[in-house]
């Protein structure tokens, strides 16, 4: 029942913030804020005469719905430019560049909801393990600049020293029964089951060393 809602909720203009792009000329006040149960949300978008904001295509199955209540607005989607006036809308797939302009003389405002198809973050990483396409599903409507790029990676940051320094830690009498008990020792990390021998010698040799 995805659209059974249990109590309305209220949003006064006056508690909305605005994401502001395009120097200040583009404010962007969400109002209804995606959640992963309804996929669903809506912006009310106020454009100051002369401002534009290009947008990089949103994952697929992401559909915008825009209507213009006051102002111009020309809007762009993959190429062919259709211009919006107080009362017009328009749907489209917004898995393609986009653009917004308005080229008027007055402030334009317009209301944007946009509709996803998608589901939850393991099912988009699984369609598109790009991290980027998931910033932009996660950021639509604004212009996604990435700043840096690291790569990431699944390591431990053990070795054989911290594994002695562990051996040591046990203390004389431990480190003493070990030898005389077992010969040797191995020790697995637990995090990455990297495995560390340590042969009588050297358990000899650390045993020294405490
Ligand atoms: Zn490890």
């Amino acid at each position: 029942m995805p659209w059974a809602f249990s109590s309305s909720s209220t949003v006064r203009a006056a508690d909305t913030r605005p994401l502001v792009e395009d120097e200040g000329r583009y404010l962007n006040y969400p109002i209804f804020t995606f959640d992963e149960q309804k996929l669903f949300e809506t912006y009310r978008i106020v454009m100051k005469a002369g401002s534009a904001l290009s947008t990089q295509p949103h994952m697929k199955g992401v559909v915008e719905y825009v209507t213009v209540f006051s102002g111009e607005v020309d809007i762009t989607v993959a190429g062919d430019q259709v211009r919006l006036t107080k009362g017009d809308s328009i749907r489209f797939a917004a898995d393609v560049p986009h653009a917004y302009q308005n080229s008027g003389e007055e402030t334009a405002e317009r209301l944007e909801a946009s509709l996803r198809a998608a589901g939850p973050v393991t099912e988009l990483l699984k369609a598109d393990p790009d991290p980027e396409a998931l910033l932009r599903a996660a950021l639509p409507g604004l212009a996604l600049e990435v700043l840096e790029k690291r790569p990431i990676a699944y390591r431990c940051d053990c070795s054989r020293e911290r594994m002695e320094r562990a051996l040591i830690s046990l203390g004389r009498e431990e480190l003493r029964a070990m030898i005389d008990e077992q010969g040797s020792a191995e020790l697995t990390c637990r995090f990455c089951d990297n495995v560390q021998r340590f042969s009588r010698e050297e358990l000899e040799a650390l045993l020294a060393s405490c």
